[in-house]
């Protein structure tokens, strides 16, 4: 074997900076605190800073074009060209106006800046960027699109990174992903249909790029990991056979990420591309298989770090694995790289100087995870004793944290063994449950309530903040906590709703807030990953085996239902939008970790019920979001993500009604789940929709009770009382009377009081519309 390193890569590093940089100058932009030059002055900094830092570490493959001011799929459709008419664009080159337009959209009043007269324009839609909790901006395209290269982006940033003397990889997103991605407007039609124009343009910035000096350009083909039809196998092969000749010498590493080759192997492996990247974090086990059928003279790209979560990786033990692929195809074929770009984790754990230390020295972000890849890229030559020291260290680290008491609570360990399926079966029946409850609650038809939360004021904010920081006394925290609360009891006993709320003022927010008081949980300080845009999160981090040291909502629901004699709802987040929102341990399969955590809420709820709870809420927002890629592998994470929910909600007696809430509307593909929830209502998001989700409802009669949302929650505007009954007489054509609530699509945190007050109104009065002619 060569005494050379093996080559390492970077397939994309965070963008948002050490301190959120780029946050803090696009918000100043924005306001108009600064201008666009200091915005871009920030910008390129970062960028130097990145291509530094991976320099430093003797990464052989460092990428340029990774950086984006806001979203790498918006920067796609504007390099190509496809902005939609309503943003005024002229042909020239795009301002960063409108490139923040088709972002965040523009206001009509502010006009007046823009160019060409434009007056307002929506925002491009925003979605999921495939499994992960980053969302990009949904390309637009029409029928008979054009294409043009509209910025030189990648090349600019190339030269840039040239001019300090680093020679990079510029990444592109592909053309078939692109299109994939994209959504037809103006009729349906394939998007996929406009590859022949599109290509044109993507040879053209290959040339520009060659021209540059570039020898290999990353493309970015993650939908290689999707169900693809032949057709879409077919677009692949025909741009890539366009692609990969289109410039003599310059090198394509195709990218893929986020699953396993699986059916499309044969095609990936195919393509006329001198080398393919491989993510073998989620799918280890098609190393072999690619391994073994990749073309002579193919370069594979081993993603053999995480780029998803942040655990330090087992260095000897990845050693051992990929040892035998590099001795047979050889070193020079091979590079080593993280599963995917590190967008998805956070960048230096360095700057957590708070955290346990035991827990910092099992964990890597994005900056460790390249020291990582540093030392596996020099662990195969001649062995530098730092490199031995380096891989030792490892080894060290992964053993103590496998053998700590800090993650292993065996009391935890065997409870959840000992589940079984009579702890997630209700006593009986939805039907014999109704009754009892329906007895219990004598509530009127069409009952209507919210979702959880009230506006989170600057007033709420400022107080937790101050609280947080020493200057609000514990007591007087609560205490206004109590008031706001106070008010909201009162507010909805005047507005006329059915069943309350507490409102939820002392979260910061559905996820941290119980993760804060669970055993098993750490939380950091300065560990930002991007959702969207200027939009970071800093997910909670699973370490340990999970369990609830004390009641964690007891105290808020009794002090609200003190103030009333109409019920009040215990509000709890389900176990499965808590996994899906966090960095989950790696030691156990999110199966279980789920099971954990389902056994800690169940804990909280029988709490609830004993204090006299008659209703609880167990909110699952993220359930929907955490379907795996591939639709062979829903059953099994419905059945075990279902059966979490189950688990926490079946240790009430009937006369206790179980609530759910889900935010999306899109559910005919996961009906039979989510009744095999057996909650005994549902809130549901629908008022976006126009009630098409309950399209679903047509042929699968659902057996429950279910809220359709009336009110669109995203939106400022008050929906009028006609607007929500008219939703409402609609949805009684799918659903009967009786199964029927009355509710908004979601919580209220973001709203402003003076919305919601007149929108709760009106849903009220649109109830009682409904009570009159029924
Ligand atoms: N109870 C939560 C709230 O109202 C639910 C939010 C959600 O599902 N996203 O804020
Ligand atoms: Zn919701």
């Amino acid at each position: 074997m060569s005494q050379d390193a093996i080559t390492t890569a970077t397939l994309g590093v965070p963008r948002i900076g050490r301190k959120r940089e780029l946050k803090f100058a696009l918000e100043s932009c924005w306001s108009g605190k600064s201008d666009e030059t200091a915005l871009l002055d920030t910008a390129q900094k970062l960028r130097a800073e990145n291509w530094k830092e991976q320099q430093a570490h003797g990464i052989a493959r460092i990428p340029s074009n990774d950086f984006s001011l806001y979203d790498h799929v918006l920067d796609t459709a504007v390099m190509v060209g496809a902005i939609p008419a309503r943003y005024g664009w002229d042909g020239g080159p795009v301002s960063l106006d409108t490139y923040f337009a088709m972002a965040r959209g523009r206001q009509g009043d502010d006009a007046a800046r823009g160019c060409c007269g434009v007056t307002g324009a929506s925002a491009l839609e925003m979605t999921k960027w495939f499994d992960t909790n980053y969302h990009y901006m949904v390309p637009e395209l029409t029928a008979d699109q054009t294409f043009a290269l509209t910025s030189k982006k990648p090349v600019e940033h190339f030269l840039e990174a040239k001019a300090l003397g680093i020679h990079t990889r510029p990444v592109l997103l592909g053309p078939v992903t692109f299109l994939k991605l994209a959504k037809p407007v103006g009729g349906d039609f394939d998007t996929l249909a406009l590859l022949p124009t599109l290509l044109p343009v993507y040879e053209e910035l290959l040339k520009a790029l060659a021209k540059a000096g570039a020898d290999w350009v990353q493309v970015d083909e993650p939908c290689l990991v999707l169900d693809l039809d032949a057709g879409e196998q077919q677009a692949l092969v025909s741009a890539y056979a366009q692609l990969g000749e289109a410039v003599p010498g310059l090198k394509i590493m195709l990218a893929t990420y986020f699953g396993a080759l699986g059916d499309n192997l044969d095609c990936a492996l195919n393509l006329a591309v001198d080398g393919l990247h491989v993510d073998l974090i989620r799918a280890p086990e098609q190393l072999d298989a690619v391994a073994a059928t990749a073309r002579k003279g193919q370069v594979l790209s081993l993603g053999i770090l995480d780029g998803r979560n942040i655990w330090r990786a087992d260095l000897a033990a990845i050693r051992d694995r990929i040892a035998p692929v590099i001795e047979a195809r050889g070193a020079n074929l091979i590079e080593l790289a993280p599963s995917c770009s590190m967008l998805h984790v956070p960048i230096d754990l360095d700057l957590e100087t708070q955290l346990d230390a035991d827990l910092k020295s099992w964990l890597a972000f994005a900056s460790q995870k390249m020291g990582e890849l540093s030392v596996l890229g020099r662990a195969f030559g001649g062995r530098a004793p730092e490199v031995a020291d380096a891989l030792s260290d490892a080894s060290r680290a992964i053993a103590a944290r496998a053998a700590s008491s800090k993650v292993n609570d065996p009391a935890v360990q065997a409870r959840a063994a000992a589940v079984d399926a009579s702890q997630m079966q209700r006593k009986n029946a939805y039907t014999v449950r109704a009754a009892t409850q329906h007895a219990r609650l004598r509530l009127p038809a069409f009952p209507t309530t919210t979702i959880g939360s009230f506006p989170q004021t600057s007033e709420v904010r400022k107080a937790r903040a101050a609280n947080a920081r020493g200057d609000l006394s514990d007591a007087d925290y609560k205490s206004f906590i109590e008031r706001e609360t106070e008010g909201a009891i009162r507010w909805q006993e005047g507005a006329g709703l059915d069943v309350l709320v507490h409102g939820e003022f002392e979260r910061n927010d559905m996820v941290q807030y119980f993760g804060e008081k669970l055993s098993g949980f750490a939380f950091t300080k300065h560990a930002w990953v991007q959702s969207y845009g200027s939009r970071y999160v800093r997910p909670p981090i699973i370490f340990g085996d999970v369990s609830r040291p004390e009641a964690m909502t007891v105290a808020w629901w009794k002090y609200a239902q003190s103030l009333t004699e109409k019920p009040v709802k215990g509000m709890l987040t389900g176990p499965v939008t808590i996994l899906n929102w966090s960095f989950v341990r790696n030691d156990m399969t999110r199966a279980d970790v789920c099971c954990q955590i389902a056994l800690a809420i169940r804990d909280e709820v029988i709490d609830l019920e004993e204090a006299g709870a008659a209703i609880i809420q167990i909110d699952e927002a993220a359930l929907r979001e955490g379907l795996p890629l591939r639709k062979s592998d829903w059953k099994s994470y419905l059945d075990w993500a279902i059966r979490s929910f189950r688990l926490t909600a079946s240790g009430v007696g009937d006369e206790t009604q179980i609530h759910t809430h889900m935010c999306y509307s899109e559910f005919n593909d996961i009906i039979d789940a989510v009744a095999a929830m057996d909650a005994d209502v549902i809130s549901i998001e629908t008022s976006r929709s126009r009630m098409e989700l309950l399209d679903a409802f047509k042929s699968f009669k659902y057996p429950n009770e279910i809220g359709p949302g009336v009110y669109d929650i995203h939106s400022p505007r008050v929906p009028g009382v006609d607007e929500m009954a008219d939703l409402l007489v609609h949805a009684r054509k799918r659903l009967s009377d009786d199964q029927l609530w009355v509710n908004p699509d979601c919580g209220l945190k973001t709203r402003k009081w003076d919305e919601v007050k007149p929108a709760i109104a009106n849903m009220v009065a649109a109830a009682r519309s409904l009570r009159q002619r029924a």
